[in-house]
C-alpha cells in the first residue's frame, strides 16, 4: 500500500465505523486497512467466514473477508451483495469500495463447520529464528496446530486419530521455514503410525531421519514431533520413550516440567557419535486431550476433557496466533453454545481473578485460586 492512499484513508472519517467479527471481537476500518499485516491479521482468520458486519448501521450490514494474490497477498473487505454495498452510510468506505466480485471459492455462506474442515489453503508462511530457549518450538507447534485447524473440535466430524494429525501437521509443516529459508519439511519427521505390516517401512524411515541428523556439522539437525511414552527421568537429564517408533530421545529439563505421558513433544534434534537414539538440542512439550486438542495447564486440561466428555464443539485460541483487539484477554477455551459462543477463562493467579474481563460477550470464568474443582459448565 502506498503512502498517499494511507493519508487519505486516514483523514475519512467514516473509518471510524467499526466491523464486528464473528467471535465477538471488533476493530476500526481505519486500523484493520492501516498495513497489510494489519489486514492479515484481523482478516485472515475470517476468510470465507459468515457473520461479520460493519456497524456503520444498526442493525450491522453484512461483509466480507477476501483475499488477492495479485499482486501480493493482501485482504480486503467487501459488501457481502451488491445490495448491500448501498446499505453502507454515505461516509463509510465500504460503500464507495470496489465491489469485488467474489472468487469462486468465497461465494455463498460458508458455516463455522465448513471452515473447520476444510484445509489451511490460505496460511502464509511463518519464519522462524532458532533461539536457544526453544521458545520459537512453541510458537512453531502453536502456529501448526491453528492453521489445520488442530485447535478446534467439533463433535459431528469422526474422531482424530493419529494418521489424521499427522497428515494435517505435515501439511503445516510446509507453511514454516527457518530463517536461513530452509523448510521445516526439509528437516521433519514425525513416526508413522505403527503397524506389525509397516514395521520394516517405519524403522527404515527412523534410520534415514536418524543418518540425516548424525552430528557432522552445524548443518546436521532436523526436527522431531511425537507423542511421549514413557519418561525416565535422572536429575536433569530425561530419555523419552516415544510412540509408534524404537528411537528414544534424551532431553535435559532445566526450567521446563518434564514431559509426561501423552504429551506431545518437539525437539530440534541431532544424533550424536556413540549415543543411542537422538539428543534434543531444544524441546518443547504440551498435553493434549484425547481429541488432540493442546491444554496450556492442567487446569485447562481439565476443562476441555470435560467439554470433550459433554461432546461440546469448542476452539481453543492458542495465544502466539490468536488475535484480539490488544486489552481484550485471550480466552482459554470459546465454547460454541446453541446459537451463540461462551468465551471460557481460568484464572491461575489472584492477580488475574481481579482483573474484570473485557470481553463484550457472554463469559464464563473459573478462579482456580479459590476453586480447586471446575464450577458448573454452561447448559
Ligand atoms: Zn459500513
Amino acid at each position: 500500500m502506498n503512502k498517499k492512499t494511507l493519508t487519505k484513508v486516514s483523514g475519512d472519517a467514516g473509518l471510524d465505523y467499526k466491523i464486528h467479527f464473528p467471535d465477538g471481537t471488533r476493530a476500526t476500518i481505519q486500523n484493520i486497512l492501516s498495513s497489510i499485516e494489519n489486514r492479515r491479521r484481523y482478516l485472515q482468520n475470517f476468510h470465507k467466514a459468515s457473520g461479520l458486519t460493519c456497524d456503520c448501521q444498526t442493525p450491522g450490514v453484512p461483509v466480507r473477508v477476501g483475499r488477492r494474490q495479485i499482486p501480493s497477498e493482501t485482504y480486503y473487505l467487501y459488501p457481502a451483495t451488491h445490495a448491500d454495498r448501498l446499505r453502507h452510510k454515505e461516509d463509510c468506505p465500504l460503500r464507495t469500495a470496489d465491489h469485488q466480485r467474489p472468487g469462486p471459492h468465497e461465494q455463498g455462506a460458508e458455516t463455522l463447520d465448513k471452515t473447520l474442515e476444510s484445509e489451511a489453503e490460505e496460511s502464509t508462511d511463518l519464519v522462524v529464528h532458532i533461539e536457544a530457549s526453544g521458545a520459537y518450538l512453541t510458537k512453531m507447534m502453536e502456529w501448526m496446530w491453528s492453521t489445520s485447524l488442530l485447535n478446534a473440535r467439533n463433535p459431528k466430524y469422526a474422531p482424530r486419530d493419529y494418521d489424521a494429525v499427522r497428515k494435517k501437521l505435515l501439511q503445516a509443516a510446509a507453511t514454516v521455514r527457518f530463517t536461513n529459508d530452509e523448510r521445516l519439511t526439509e528437516k521433519w519427521w514425525m513416526p508413522q503410525r505403527f503397524t506389525k505390516g509397516k514395521k520394516v517401512e517405519i524403522n527404515q524411515a527412523a534410520r534415514t531421519f536418524a543418518e540425516q541428523v548424525a552430528e557432522q556439522g552445524p548443518d546436521r539437525w532436523g526436527v522431531m514431533i511425537a507423542k511421549v511414552r514413557a519418561a525416565r527421568i535422572q536429575k536433569k537429564q530425561a530419555t523419552i520413550s516415544l510412540a509408534h517408533t524404537m528411537l528414544d530421545l534424551h532431553i535435559t529439563i532445566d526450567t521446563a516440567t518434564a514431559p509426561k505421558p501423552g504429551d506431545i513433544i518437539i525437539a530440534r534434534v541431532c544424533k550424536r557419535a556413540g549415543e543411542s537414539g537422538l539428543t534434543a538440542l531444544e524441546w518443547a512439550a504440551f498435553p493434549v486431550t484425547e481429541a488432540w486438542i493442546p491444554a496450556l495447564s492442567e487446569h485447562e486440561r481439565t476443562l476441555l476433557s470435560a467439554l470433550e466428555e459433554r461432546n461440546a464443539s469448542y476452539v481453543k485460541p492458542l495465544p502466539t496466533t490468536w488475535h484480539v483487539n490488544e486489552d481484550i484477554r485471550v480466552p482459554n477455551c470459546i465454547l460454541r453454545h446453541h446459537e451463540h459462543s461462551i468465551w471460557m477463562f481460568i484464572d491461575e493467579t489472584q492477580d488475574q481473578a481481579d482483573q474484570p474481563l473485557k470481553a463484550q460477550r457472554k463469559t464464563w470464568r473459573w478462579n482456580t485460586t479459590q476453586f480447586s474443582t471446575l464450577p458448573e459448565l454452561p447448559n
